[in-house]
């Protein structure tokens, strides 16, 4: 689905869409009525915005791309977890998870399309990166989510391809969109940002009045490991990077979620659970302990269940609020750290 129109008319919050309409001199009110058509009634269609005259949606088609995205492939897991791969205006492709789980509808979105962080246990980050999502490309796989679902997703995880705050003007853009009272109506803390820890992006979010989870992959107790299995460790340190953790909750009252992958006889001794505690004895936090996802890339295995058992002890033992998060998707490569990216320069996506 390639179109020479480049303006995605989801990549416009409710005041841009109030100005173009004031722009082409159209009532006040039908920029609120063009909102719910995008985010209430979710038209993929210009035609079906039937109380919108005939020359006011030729004028938006003749400008905008409706549709930011498409599932161009779905493939269900075993237990339940859908992958999507949607397609993007210009042919590039990402993925997209979702989570249906009892009442809860969570989609995991990616914010850009491959990553420059390079974690080593991350098939998302080792094809490179190749560009930025628009917010309207994000609030867009939200939509395509909601189709899919067959009802508005509850919970949107940014935990897809991409550091989030890598892009950060555009994530915070589209969680406004999809927050929108008018519209997707997602609430704040139902929205998760997750990053590698960017310090200046954590700190600037606190700034932003916006109840959003935050969740920071932390995945090793100490600076040496921590470098070896992500490399933004040697620019962002645990030692910096756990301050601006805590000064993040003192300024915002909201606990950070610390992700730790377990990794067999890499990170999951007695030892290091100990470790883990100390560092994060200081803060109001939560951990949660994330089987690995087995990857080409990356020769690692996951720890036996006894150990990761024993790791969540001995957090406990020590005060640390630990939740073991059950890998779900495995079975379509849709689990965390599994995503990947395809389209024009990248190749496809592996899929399966
Ligand atoms: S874990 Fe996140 S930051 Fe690291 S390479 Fe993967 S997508 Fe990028």
């Amino acid at each position: 689905m390639q179109t020479t129109k480049t303006r995605l008319i989801h990549d416009l919050g409710l005041d841009n869409l109030t100005d173009y309409c004031k722009s082409e001199n159209w009532q006040a009110f039908r920029a609120k009525q063009i909102w719910r058509w995008l985010y209430v009634q979710q038209a993929t269609e210009w035609d079906s915005m039937t109380n919108i005259p005939a020359e006011i949606r030729e004028q938006l088609a003749s400008v905008f791309q409706l549709n930011a995205v498409s599932a161009d492939s779905v493939e269900t897991g075993t237990d339940t977890t859908r992958k999507i791969l949607a397609e993007l205006t210009d042919g590039d492709s990402v993925e997209e998870v979702l989570i249906p789980a009892g009442p809860r509808r969570t989609v995991c979105i990616s914010s850009q399309v491959g990553c420059k962080f390079a974690c080593t246990f991350c098939a998302s980050g080792q094809a490179g990166f190749h560009r930025n999502l628009s917010a309207g490309e994000m609030a867009g796989q939200v939509l395509l989510a909601a189709r899919a679902f067959g009802d508005n997703p509850t919970n949107v995880v940014y935990m897809g391809i991409g550091e989030p705050f890598d892009n950060y003007d555009a994530v915070l853009k589209s969680v406004r969109i999809i927050n929108h009272p008018e519209g997707l109506g997602i609430g704040a803390r139902r929205i998760t940002i997750s990053t590698c820890g960017l310090i200046p992006e954590i700190t600037r979010l606190s700034g932003e009045g916006i109840q959003v989870e935050l969740s920071v992959s932390l995945h090793a107790p100490d600076e040496a490991l921590r470098s070896k299995l992500m490399p933004i460790n040697k620019r962002y340190p645990i030692k910096e990077l756990l301050p601006a953790c805590r000064e993040y909750t003192r300024t915002t009252g909201r606990i950070v979620t610390f992700e730790y992958t377990l990794i067999r006889s890499v990170n999951d001794s007695e030892d290091q659970a100990r470790g883990l505690a100390r560092l994060l004895a200081p803060l109001k936090c939560r951990v949660n302990l994330i089987p690995l996802s087995p990857v080409d890339e990356f020769s690692g295995r996951s720890s036996e269940q006894n150990t990761a058992d024993m790791f969540m002890e001995k957090l406990a033992d020590e005060g640390i609020n630990a939740t073991a998060r059950q890998s779900r998707g495995g079975s379509v490569n849709a689990a965390c750290g599994q995503l990947r990216f395809g389209g024009k320069e990248a190749g496809t996506t592996d899929g399966s």
